[in-house]
């Protein structure tokens, strides 16, 4: 059996900046990286290029290139972890023993859970900026007028904002194709409310009412029917039932099994997203209750809560906070203070993650508002930027940033663990 000092499980946005901060610290450390993909991605633009406003080409970069110096690339798929006895299969290369172990392979989408997606994703008129961003643009740019549906699933997903970012740039883009009048666009949510943070909230709710934009909350989707056009949600507000409201222009009809059945002409949706199912079925997972199937670390040591020589981060971590690449920038330098204190002085260190993460609201073309906050939903922006601009209102600034600060910083400083 190979063994590794510190074995990282995935060469994402977590795996390689963690990778990559490690080694600037200590280039001694002996680190090897599980990462079965040649390219990397940089998710967060894909919802330009849902927008037609970014290439898909330019997301993309080899994942050779970002392999830090001196740590090896075990290219291959780790297939099971045993905590319990620091053990990590891989599907061709064999059992790895490990000191530590650093869990970062992301999250899964997991269509199968609403009946009738696996059918219908990416196909024909239902389209996903999480899975194929190009069909996204096709299916916007092939739009002449309906119901133009905008939904999210009742799983945690990553960045939370992603699917209402393209409704807004679709309304936009519909004004400017010239289907607008025709057009119903709707957020149909299972969440409460439009954002968790209020100030945020309040800008978007301002959005939606000055441009029209049909607003849905606790109605999560439960079926889709790609051939008839429509989809399913089922009403999830306590003690009530789902009234249409009086010539609703949506047209959704309640069905005899109390579903609320919409058509679509275009549905963009966010599938359902689980845990890789080699991490659910590990010991490292949470076995039951809330949080069932993702990684079991301390949210604020990022420790394992079982396995002191474990730590996890990035979208696989059961963090109660939206997952994101951002909070991913506030994560990894927890993980490598607490991970290197403990190789040193047996002691795990006192760096805490705060729970921050941000979601670059896209509001249009040109305009973006800047979502950060950390644990319990509380605003955290940035002091420098809020000298300059309020970035809870739509700005261009922020916008320039989305399009053309962040995706350089990610690339040269994030990944090279600099930032
Ligand atoms: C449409 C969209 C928009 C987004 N917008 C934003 C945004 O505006 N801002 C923001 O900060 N974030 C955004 N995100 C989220 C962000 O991209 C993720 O939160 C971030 O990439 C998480 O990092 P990660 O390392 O946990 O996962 P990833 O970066 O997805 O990396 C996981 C890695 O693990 C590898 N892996 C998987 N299975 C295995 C296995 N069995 N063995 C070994 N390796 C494995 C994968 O190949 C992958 O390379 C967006 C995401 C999407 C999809």
């Amino acid at each position: 059996m190979k063994h590794y000092q510190i074995l990282i499980i995935g060469g994402g946005t977590a795996g390689i900046t963690t990778a990559a901060q490690l080694k600037r610290k200590d280039s001694s450390l002996n680190i090897g990286i599980i990462e079965p993909s040649e390219k990397h991605y940089y998710q967060p633009a894909w919802t330009l290029v849902g927008a037609g406003t970014y290439k898909f080409e330019d997301t993309a970069r080899n994942e050779k290139d970002y392999i830090p110096k001196g740590v090896d690339w075990i290219k291959d798929k780790a297939t099971k972890i045993s905590g319990k006895n620091s053990t990590v299969s891989t599907e061709k290369s064999g059992n790895f023993t490990y000191e530590y172990l650093v869990v970062a392979p992301g999250l899964v989408m997991a269509p199968e859970l609403i009946p009738g997606l696996p059918e219908a994703m990416d196909k024909g008129v239902v389209c996903s900026n999480y899975t194929n961003p190009k069909h996204t643009w096709d299916v916007l740019q092939n739009f002449k007028g309906g119901n133009a549906v905008f939904t999210q699933p009742t799983t945690p997903i990553k960045c939370g904002g992603a699917p209402q970012k393209i409704m807004y740039l679709a309304e936009e883009y519909f004004r400017k194709s010239g289907v607008r009048e025709k057009t119903n666009v709707s957020f149909i949510t299972p969440g409460t409310i439009i954002f968790g943070v209020p100030d945020f909230a309040k800008t978007l709710n301002k959005i939606i009412e000055e441009r029209n934009i049909i607003f849905k909350p606790f109605l999560a989707p439960v079926k889709i029917d790609a051939e008839k056009q429509e989809i399913y949600f089922k009403y999830i507000k306590p003690d009530s039932s789902y009234e249409p409201e009086k010539g609703s222009k949506l047209g959704e009809e309640v069905t005899e099994d109390n579903l609320v059945k919409v058509h679509f002409d275009m549905l963009h949706l966010a599938p359902p997203q689980a845990a890789p199912k080699f991490i659910q079925e590990s010991d490292i997972s949470i076995q039951e209750g809330a949080g069932k199937g993702w990684v079991d670390v301390d949210i604020h040591s990022l420790q394992h809560q079982r396995f002191p020589n474990v730590f996890a981060l990035g979208d696989v971590a059961n963090l109660p906070t939206a997952k994101t690449g951002a909070a991913v920038r506030k994560q990894a330098p927890v993980v490598v203070e607490n991970l290197l204190k403990l190789i040193k002085t047996q002691k795990v260190g006192t760096a805490a993650y705060s729970g921050y993460s941000s979601c670059p609201l896209v509001t249009g073309y040109s305009k973006m508002v800047l979502a950060e906050f950390k644990y319990d939903n509380i605003r955290d922006s940035d002091p420098l930027i809020s000298k300059f601009v309020d970035t809870s209102k739509e700005q261009y600034s922020m916008w320039l940033l989305k399009k053309y600060g962040l995706p350089f910083m990610y690339w040269n400083l994030m990944l090279r663990g600099k930032a």
